[in-house]
């Protein structure tokens, strides 16, 4: 079976297949195995086939794009008008939004199918998709473990080759981390690259959807349809949207990419063994190595955690179950309906995040919390800045490991929250990064990650995408046949 989206194009554009072949072919294995790794929310079968035939019809035409007749996953963030979104909570279980998120209306007008919705961290908080309302996903590289969170039904179901690509918001990490877990690529954004309009909102200022496929190429193809400014996110960039399937193959001799030293001193050996391997891959690209420094590093997790939950209790304070979603039995009151509501629609981290950023927003906590983390975050950002001032580039792990345990981490929301060291501040700066397969360490998939300058993608793409061709990492996923013994 071919596996790439890049591939999929081809053999539909050859008439080697039919976009309703391929839409049942994936229909078939997500009923086959998915009871197994739990990666779906929502399967929208009866209109994906007839997007489907709709998409053969044009590719029949001679008017279909790169796109067309791709089956593709949307992560359960974004409102897909008709199609219930749940972001993973009780608290909108039953939900249908009456309108389309700009990602998902640019994804179906490049032709691609959109078979469903994927699970994910209850309103993308999480590091290990243990916390949604649909239970948990399990990684399928081996039962038991994680997928990495918050968008691990969509790197579950492209391991698993339920299908070819799926979308992923990324507000610390949801989708690099998950990518690097699962074995695939993943690519956030620069903040303003991509429409959050109709993505729900975690934390605003760290929110961005991007890509979790096989490989950069393929992420080249969905960013150039996902990207671009959009009137209803005034956050978006207006910057021309390159084609970076275009600039997928430029020479990246002479290319400089910084190695954040403070990212390499607790690594593990089999960690720094793995991304000592790429470096010398790199090396023998033309890449040229050095040592730079982000001296903020270590306040990125706190600086982090006081922003994201601050965010997320102004957000969140919309569900109240007066206007939709879920709505306690018989309130006796307004106070009780607000109070029954809430403490019965959402999960604990979600609340957690709730009542620890309403604590620094208020009036006596907000200059020692919420300020200062501002504050701390614009010294993380000119670190960034600073270093972009000699390197192309950053080159850096995704996770400190391997994926963990189902429970292993979940008691301790602290050790959750480390798992995402690496990713972090890269959402505080705003800038892209993408994690993509660099080997296995104890027969687990891990990744390393490429940073880019503001609105350089295309540097990013092209990194990897070169390195795809020397190496064959992304091209073993793991295989579901042990999960029906
Ligand atoms: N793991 C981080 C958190 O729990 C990041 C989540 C995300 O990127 N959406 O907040």
């Amino acid at each position: 079976m071919l596996a790439t989206i890049t591939e999929l194009s081809s053999a539909l554009h050859q008439g080697k297949i039919s976009s309703y072949e391929l839409t049942e072919y994936y229909l078939k294995r997500i009923e086959r195995f998915d009871s197994h790794i739990n990666s779906f929310i929502t399967i929208a079968k009866d209109s994906a086939l007839t997007a489907a035939k709709a998409a053969d019809a044009q590719l029949a035409s001679g008017q279909a794009g790169p796109l067309t007749g791709i089956p593709i996953a949307q992560k359960d963030i974004f409102c897909t008008a008709g199609l219930r979104t749940t972001c993973a909570s009780l608290m909108l279980h039953n939900f249908i939004a009456p309108y389309d998120a700009t990602v998902v209306s640019n994804l179906k007008r490049a032709g691609t199918v959109l078979l469903g919705k994927t699970n994910m961290d209850e309103f993308a908080m999480g590091s290990s998709n243990e916390n949604s309302y649909f239970g948990v996903v399990h990684n399928p590289w081996g039962q038991g473990l994680v997928p990495g969170g918050s968008s691990g039904g969509s790197a579950a179901a492209v391991a698993a080759n339920f299908i070819p690509g799926a979308t992923g918001s990324d507000s610390g990490g949801s989708i690099r981390q998950p990518a690097a877990l699962c074995g695939l690529t993943g690519l956030k954004p620069t903040y303003g690259r991509v429409s959050r309009y109709g993505m729900i909102a975690f934390a605003s200022s760290l929110d961005q959807a991007g890509t979790l496929t096989k490989t950069a190429a393929d992420a080249a193809l969905l960013l150039t349809a996902m990207a671009g400014f959009d009137p209803n996110d005034a956050t978006t960039a207006k910057i021309a949207v390159p084609d970076y399937s275009a600039t997928l193959n430029e020479s990246i001799k002479g290319i400089r990419i910084g190695l954040p030293k403070e990212y390499f001193t607790d690594l593990t050996a089999a960690m720094a063994a793995n991304i000592n391997t790429v470096i010398k891959e790199y090396e023998s690209l033309g890449v040229e190595f050095i040592e730079i420094s982000l001296p903020h590093t270590k306040l990125s997790i706190p600086a982090y955690y006081t922003i994201a939950p601050a965010e997320c209790s102004s957000n969140l304070a919309r569900y109240d179950g007066v206007r939709y979603g879920y709505r306690c039995q018989e309130p006796k009151n307004l106070a009780d309906l607000y109070q029954r509501t809430r403490s019965e629609g959402f999960g604990a981290e979600v609340k957690r995040r709730i009542m620890l950023g309403t604590f620094m927003l208020a009036a006596e906590s907000y200059e020692a919390y919420y300020l200062k983390a501002q504050q701390v975050r614009q010294l993380i950002r000119h670190d960034f800045i600073n270093a972009f001032q000699t390197v192309d580039a950053l080159l850096c792990p995704t996770t400190p490991a391997p994926a963990f345990q189902l429970g292993a981490k979940s008691k301790d929301p602290i050790s959750m929250y480390l798992s995402d060291i690496f990713t972090i501040s890269v959402n505080l700066a705003g800038l892209p990064a993408l994690s993509m397969p660099s080997g296995f360490i104890n027969e687990l998939p891990v990744g390393v990650q490429l940073i880019g300058n503001y609105f350089n993608e295309g540097l990013i793409l092209n990194l990897a995408h070169l390195y795809q061709q020397i190496n064959s990492w992304h091209t073993i996923m793991p295989s579901l046949n042990q999960l029906e013994k």
